[in-house]
């Protein structure tokens, strides 16, 4: 092997990294900007308002139960309190007014059981919606803990695989051994917004960055270029080695 062989092989090995560097961060931005965790955990959300809202309308039944019982035990107070009072005698016109007043007592207290009852009864509703619905957002909860999990996961996978190639590349930036063949190749690959791919094989008439496939003649005079000069494809302008 030539040292141009070599050294070119070295850059080779040296886009390599590079190219599983760049897919890294591709790959760590989708994840971070993922539709699927993000539509996840705008649902999450949804779900914890609605289960707020749930629990509110919960408390807000059981303490309309409260204040029905209160009232039915209040006005029993009073018909107790009356009878009582009945009970002790007094005069005819006296006892005529106890009596009329228990029985106005009477007719509220059959009022006050009612709307006791109502309360009870919307109060199941509203446990056997909350009932109902709970399971679902949970699993929204759930569902949209897992996603971020499983991201993160993904991410940190990434971000150490990120972190050994990166501790590599010194070494195979040394193992290329030109350091304007180094230059030229960093600025290939960071040409029109970084992330190219600066250097690959000329195989089958074929430029292995871009994938065109050259005529004849433009094939003729890669393969024919002399020995210390540098082939670059036609299209994607990138080092072919031959
Ligand atoms: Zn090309």
């Amino acid at each position: 092997m030539t040292e141009q062989q070599a050294a070119l092989t070295a850059l080779l090995d040296l886009q390599a990294v590079d190219s599983e560097l760049h897919a890294i961060m591709v790959k760590a931005k989708s994840l971070r900007e993922s539709e699927h965790v993000r539509a996840l955990l705008a649902r999450r959300t949804q779900a914890i308002e609605a289960a707020k809202q749930l629990d509110a309308r919960g408390r807000e039944a059981a303490n309309a139960v409260d204040a029905a019982e209160t009232t039915v035990r209040e006005i029993q107070a009073k018909i107790d309190r009356d009878t009582e009072r009945l009970n002790h005698g007094g005069t005819a016109k006296d006892l005529m007014g106890i009596q009329h007043e228990i029985d106005t007592l009477t007719t509220q207290r059959g009022e006050a059981e009612d709307a006791q009852y109502q309360a009870m009864e919307h109060a199941e509703a509203v446990a056997a919606d909350r009932e109902q619905k709970l399971p679902l957002l949970r699993a929204a909860d759930a569902q949209a803990r897992d996603a971020v999990t499983e991201r993160d996961q993904a991410l940190a996978e990434l971000k150490e695989r990120h972190g050994e190639l990166t501790a590599q590349r010194p070494e195979r930036v040394s193992a290329v051994g030109h350091e304007s063949l180094v230059a030229r190749y960093d600025s290939l690959r960071n040409a029109r917004g970084g992330g190219r791919i600066a250097v690959a094989r000329f195989e089958r008439e074929t430029c292995g960055a871009c994938g065109t496939h050259m005529s004849p003649g433009d094939a003729q005079s890669i393969r024919n270029a002399p020995a210390g000069t540098m082939p670059t494809c036609i299209e994607c302008s990138a080092l072919l080695v031959r």
